[in-house]
């Protein structure tokens, strides 16, 4: 049986992987020219299994009135003429509640935790454990206020029941866990070590992924623009694409799934299919190391401004913001500019800010950050999409999942599948 993924971000690639695994036949398609290049080419590169709360939590709608107007504002909300962007807004808001905060954080836990086990396997198994900068060695959660360090304690004890490991630091201990904080000392008030959580290159990790498939007979349509999904009667019969040059073609599968980040709900619309997903824009900074002693090798979360830190080989890559501002990837350099900004007063020295790459992503977000893995409307139309600020995190399990679905098999943890 044939399996079209539709998207070659880090969803499509390691469904393109288990689909493999699982004894399909699998094709790919993408309209960039390789694997990873668009959400999952700059992203925050956090395996950040010790975050399972949903931006929407109970305090998120307080928080946001309070950031309103602040230039540096960790999120952004910019109203547009866009009955998708206010259905999303609201859903957020329901999502806020704190029973539907608890259902959505318990899920995402199970899930990462699978995912981690996952990536585990599947680094070794395709031989690429060198190919994508990887780290072990923990995420440092970092409170620069003594009121988002009075929370630590109680979001310890809340891991500890979903099975993670955290531990409440001091801002001593956190220097010894990363000495290369030692600039920062004394804004900070305290930390979160979760020493089993790591990080990694995702657009790095997709093409060594894709390329090993590749060899192994998986086919890779790229440049190939996916125009409209043809169906009759909620059958699925091929993918209208137009090629570089615009030459149209139709592509034919047995079963498709759709993995095409913020831009799935516009796919299977025609389909009368309404997913949740809106794109959720962020920002990222890559820059060459300087001092490799002054920049961290622990991956590092600032929890006050919602930034986000990882040494990638001779690189550091800082990560943060979200505005709701529908499709647009425009760069605004004053939000780069706070990004560069925070790694200069944190971690003076670190990194060479006159070779800085600014990047911006949309992150394809669900009201409560949950993905959307299971069947879609039409019979042979599957998905693997939403995953929001956790793709990378989430890739793995989510992809070992959709591909058990299309087997028969029941998923292996407590999480929401859709439709099956
Ligand atoms: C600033 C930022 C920081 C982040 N930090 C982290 C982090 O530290 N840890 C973490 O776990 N997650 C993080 N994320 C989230 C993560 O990057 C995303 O959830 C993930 O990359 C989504 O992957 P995807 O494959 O679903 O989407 P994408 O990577 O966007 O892939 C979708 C693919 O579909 C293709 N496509 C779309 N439309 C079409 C079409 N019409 N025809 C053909 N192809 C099409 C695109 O070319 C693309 O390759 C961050 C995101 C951002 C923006």
């Amino acid at each position: 049986m044939h399996v079209m993924v539709l998207g070659a971000g880090v969803t499509g690639v390691t469904t393109a992987w288990y689909l493999r695994q699982a004894g399909f036949d699998v094709s790919v398609v993408d309209r960039q020219p390789g694997a990873g290049l668009e959400t999952s080419f700059a992203n925050g590169g956090q395996i950040s299994v010790s975050h399972p709360e949903p931006w929407a939590n109970p305090g998120a709608p307080l928080l946001a009135l309070r950031w309103m107007g602040r230039p540096d504002a960790p999120l952004r909300f910019r109203p547009q003429p866009d009955l998708a962007q206010w259905r999303w807004a609201l859903s957020f808001l329901r999502e806020c509640l704190p029973w539907r905060t608890r259902h959505n954080t318990e899920a995402i836990a199970a899930l990462a935790i699978h995912s981690q086990r996952e990536l585990h396997r599947l680094r070794s198994a395709a031989g690429i454990e060198h190919e994508f900068d990887s780290r072990q060695q923990g995420i440092l959660h970092l409170y620069f206020t003594q009121e988002d360090f009075a929370q630590a304690s109680t979001r310890a004890d809340e891991l500890a029941r979903l099975g993670i490991d955290a531990r409440v630091s001091s801002a001593a201990d956190c220097i010894a866990i990363e000495p290369a904080l030692a600039n920062a000392a004394p804004a900070l008030h305290g930390g979160l070590y979760a020493p089993g959580d790591e990080s990694g290159d995702a657009m790095y990790f997709t093409r060594a992924l894709a390329q090993v498939l590749a060899r192994d007979g998986v086919r890779f349509h790229y440049e190939t623009r996916i125009e409209r999904l043809e169906h009759t009667g909620g059958l699925i019969n091929g993918v209208m694409v137009r090629d570089s040059n615009g030459r149209p073609d139709m592509l034919v599968a047995n079963a498709y799934v759709v993995c095409l980040g913020s831009f799935s709900p516009l796919m299977v619309r025609a389909l009368g299919e309404q997913l949740p997903i809106y794109p959720v824009k962020g920002y990222s900074v890559t820059a060459p190391v300087l001092d490799p002693t002054r920049a961290p090798q622990v991956s590092l979360t600032d929890e006050s401004r919602r930034i986000v830190c990882s040494r990638l080989g001779d690189r550091l890559r800082i990560a943060g913001t979200a505005e709701l501002n529908g499709y647009d990837l425009s760069i605004d350099p004053a939000r780069g500019k706070g990004i560069l900004e925070w790694a200069q007063a944190r971690l003076p020295g670190a990194i060479d800010p006159a070779k800085a790459q600014l990047w911006t992503g949309l992150r394809p977000a669900t009201p409560g950050n949950i993905p959307i893995i299971g069947k879609g409307r039409g019979v042979n139309l599957w998905l693997n999409t939403g995953h929001g600020t956790l793709g990378w995190t989430l890739a793995c399990g989510s992809a070992e999942i959709l591909a058990g679905l299309m087997r028969g098999r029941r998923p292996p943890i407590a999480f929401p599948v859709r439709g099956a």
